[in-house]
């Protein structure tokens, strides 16, 4: 019998940070900043707690990157991933072959989504998903005869990925800057974001109008070149923002009118983040394709894919032939058994409900409390995640000069009272596990709080305000 290694040797941090340097390059990352400061090595993990080398316990209101519904240490997704692993490691989907575990994925996934998504189509990852969607839309119009109809409309300051298709869609310019992108054929209108475009407008109004920009944009192109739209239900990475309710309707209306195809991208909205399973149920629109990942499998192990509607499956199904694409991991096995366990977890743990009607609308009511702070310009949230605007001076509405980076002062301060929240820009956000209750939730409020003041005491001791 050959033992296992040890999975990772006993080292101090300061081990740990000198071979990190020395050979792992992070991603979106300066690297060479980083191995000057070193990383912070996280070592365990169990329910919304993470904990470092140094034995210091930290509150994860990020949930890993977006992915752990379900929380740390659920011991079902351990013991379908050790089953499937003795049962059968791997075996691909390409030559007329499938696995149990996959099946069985696809028939939950078709349980769970809209009642218009009978088809999945595997992939390793969100970017992976995204890259599929464009070459699956395209392929959709060139069997139906319109191979003209290539455009696809995102939106900047988006969030889709990060291989060559997936930071095309998305409308980070930081990302466009390296590497020649985006790539033909893709094009960014503005993002529904009220502090950015609304000023002056009520809310309503406002989501009405954003929604208008893709219609200008259709006629701009040309209705018969373009393909489809996406976009997230909820911007993520983007610094969660969440459209006004009369958006993504209109959008619909838009598409529908036009015959563009929509695209979900459910990445992070995906299996109950919203207060339901899927963001475009909670923002009210039916859209053709979804592309999912992270919750999938609560980020256990890496799977993701796109869900295919009827009206786009029938034509590749009937007419299509061979759709040249897919993934050695498409339909992993051992993936798959972790994203059944996952969603079972998810539908006995009754987590969706638990977001819609018990911790999403108090985190709602938390978080508008916040609006008494004197460093808060607003808060939003949607389901189990929030964002937190820091504004200068809240009368006039106005922002704290950039090279301040007011949203790293208070991101600083979370790292060092035990709480992980990001700061995208001046907002903060977060987007706890769904298992989170209401007396964590008290905790992370008040480390929320916390962390504020600090922001605010150093604010005011360097003359920023
Ligand atoms: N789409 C969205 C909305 C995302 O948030 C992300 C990841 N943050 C992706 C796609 C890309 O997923 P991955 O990192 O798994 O490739």
């Amino acid at each position: 019998v050959i033992q296992a290694p040890a999975v990772a040797s006993k080292r101090s941090t300061r081990e740990w940070q000198q071979a990190d340097a020395a050979h792992f390059l992070h991603p979106f990352t300066d690297f060479g900043a980083l191995a000057k400061k070193g990383s912070r090595i996280i070592t365990k993990a169990e329910g919304i707690y993470l904990w470092d080398s140094e034995g210091k316990k930290i509150l994860d209101a990020m949930s890993g990157l977006w992915c752990v519904n379900v929380g740390y240490g659920q011991n079902s997704l351990v013991e379908a991933a050790t089953r499937q692993m003795k049962e059968l490691p791997f075996y691909n989907a390409f030559f007329q072959t499938a696995t149990p575990p996959a099946i069985e994925l696809a028939e939950l996934l078709a349980e769970v989504t809209p009642p218009n998504f009978q088809h999945v189509f595997f992939a390793g990852s969100g970017s992976e998903g995204n890259d599929t969607v464009v070459r699956m839309v395209r392929r959709y119009w060139d069997i139906l005869g319109q191979p003209e109809r290539k455009v696809i409309i995102s939106r900047k300051n988006g969030y889709h990925g990060s291989t060559m298709a997936g930071a095309s869609l998305g409308g980070m310019s930081y990302m466009h800057a390296q590497g020649g992108l985006p790539i033909p054929d893709i094009t960014h209108i503005d993002q529904p974001y009220w502090h950015e475009h609304g000023h002056g407008m009520d809310k309503a109004e406002f989501g009405k109008v954003a929604a208008s920009w893709l219609e200008k944009r259709i006629l701009e192109v040309g209705a018969d070149k373009v393909a489809a739209f996406i976009g997230e239900p909820v911007q993520g990475a983007g610094g969660v923002i969440v459209p006004p309710a009369t958006y993504w309707p209109e959008i619909q209306r838009i598409c529908d009118k036009y015959g563009v195809l929509i695209v979900s991208d459910e990445v992070i909205c995906g299996f109950g983040r919203t207060g339901n399973w899927f963001g475009c149920e909670t923002q009210g629109f039916k859209p053709d394709l979804m592309t999912f990942a992270k919750g999938v499998t609560s980020g256990y192990i890496p799977l993701g894919g796109v869900m295919v509607g009827d009206r786009m499956a029938k034509v590749l199904i009937e007419q299509g032939g061979d759709f040249n694409h897919g993934y050695t991991y498409s339909g992993h096995p051992v993936a798959s058994a972790v994203a059944v366990a996952n969603i079972k977890l998810i539908q006995q743990l009754k987590l969706v409900e638990h977001v819609r009607d018990d911790v999403g609308p108090y985190l709602a009511q938390q978080f508008a409390s916040l609006k008494d702070h004197p460093l808060v310009g607003d808060t939003e949230t949607c389901g189990l995640m929030g964002a937190i605007l820091l504004v200068k001076d809240k009368a006039k509405n106005t922002a704290f000069p950039a090279e301040i980076d007011i949203g790293m002062v208070c991101r600083g301060h979370c790292f060092g009272n035990g709480l992980i929240m990001r700061a995208v820009g001046d907002r903060m956000i977060i987007a706890p596990p769904l298992v989170m209750n209401r007396a964590q939730m008290d905790e992370m409020m008040s480390l929320i709080r916390r962390c504020l003041d600090l922001t605010l005491a150093d604010a005011t001791r360097n003359g920023w305000l």
